[in-house]
């Protein structure tokens, strides 16, 4: 038997399931013991295949829009992402019995955003086109009242209606540096634009991406878990190749490691998005263990102790 050749692994702390997550998977979990199979789940609960393929063995049936559900009395829930206004009142014209399952983090941004309306303001999005989260913020006012920016050259190009009147809200998942600079050339052109009272990017994020950045520049290649539709995973993943991490890229599972990828690499970074179980890690981590010597540490950047109530129906 040929020897193993060591590998250094350095896990990033924290990493994995945030308390919205987890409170999003316990959401479905609770309505399936309380109510049985099935449950309905508008998308994806979390961007996690092996999270949703789990819940969907346990009999929650997923959907992308309600009208794919048949008129039913069984619970409905809406996922973590948020969703338009739209979304609740159809289900309530239908009758339906709706759970939602929406980050409280998500949901003090369309607060933010709906009292900035209220003021009169002309509001400015920063996050990405497409993702259900920004499709929630956007639902929640009236068509043309937010605007959606991207990128720098965005905020460059962006012509408001009246400069004087204006707000801006984020995605929560954003990469935090990137954010920085497109909140910094909005408040270059527009200096009285209203600011979050509190930073939208969330904390899991905020930690998340920190602990890789402090990892990234000590290892040959860093690892994020995390499926390419989680915006957190991918946002990891430009965090370390931007610290100087040589390789970075997503594992969805053990079985998609690309061990050609590993040749060279003495010190691996490994971290996992928020929407990502640490079951997936530690089957990475022994997978590495069957292929080298492998040595464990952990860099803790941050505690994290936060944890999110389910809705009343579900409480004990
Ligand atoms: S990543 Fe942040 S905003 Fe998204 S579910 Fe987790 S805590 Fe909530």
């Amino acid at each position: 038997m040929t020897e193993k050749r060591p590998l250094e692994i350095i896990l990033c702390a924290p990493r994995g399931f945030c308390a919205g997550v987890d409170r999003a998977i316990q959401i479905v979990e609770l309505a399936l013991q309380k109510y049985g199979a099935p449950v309905y789940v508008r998308h994806e609960i979390v961007h996690n295949k092996y999270v949703v393929d789990g819940l969907r063995e346990k009999g929650a049936v997923f959907v992308e829009e309600l009208d794919e559900i048949p008129d039913t009395d069984a619970p409905v829930i809406f996922s973590a992402h948020g969703v338009p206004k739209s979304v609740p009142a159809n289900a309530q014209e239908r009758k339906m019995f709706y759970l939602d399952a929406t980050c409280p983090l998500v949901s003090k941004v369309h607060v933010e955003a709906q009292r900035h309306y209220d003021e009169g303001k002309e509001i400015v999005l920063i996050g990405h086109a497409g993702h259900p989260e920004v499709i929630g913020t956007m639902g929640q006012l009236p068509e043309g009242a937010i605007t959606l920016i991207e990128t720098v050259e965005d905020a460059e190009k962006f012509e408001p209606k009246s400069a004087n009147d204006l707000a801006f809200v984020t995605q929560t998942t954003l990469s935090v540096d990137d954010t920085a600079a497109i909140v910094a050339a909005l408040q270059k052109r527009f200096p009285s634009i209203s600011a979050p009272h509190k930073e939208d990017i969330c904390y899991a994020t905020t930690n998340r991406q920190e602990a890789v950045k402090q990892v990234a520049p000590h290892v040959d290649a860093m690892v994020v878990v995390g499926a390419p539709n989680s915006s957190n995973s991918m946002r990891l993943v430009e965090v370390a190749d931007r610290a100087g991490c040589p390789k970075s890229g997503l594992i969805q599972r053990a079985s998609d490691i690309v061990w050609a990828d590993f040749e060279g690499v003495n010190k691996l970074g490994i971290s996992a998005g928020a929407s990502a179980p640490e079951e997936l890690v530690n089957e990475i981590i022994e997978k590495f263990a069957e292929h080298y010597d492998i040595t464990v540490s952990t860099e803790v950047t941050a505690e994290e102790n936060i944890a999110f109530n389910v809705p009343r129906e579900l409480r004990a």
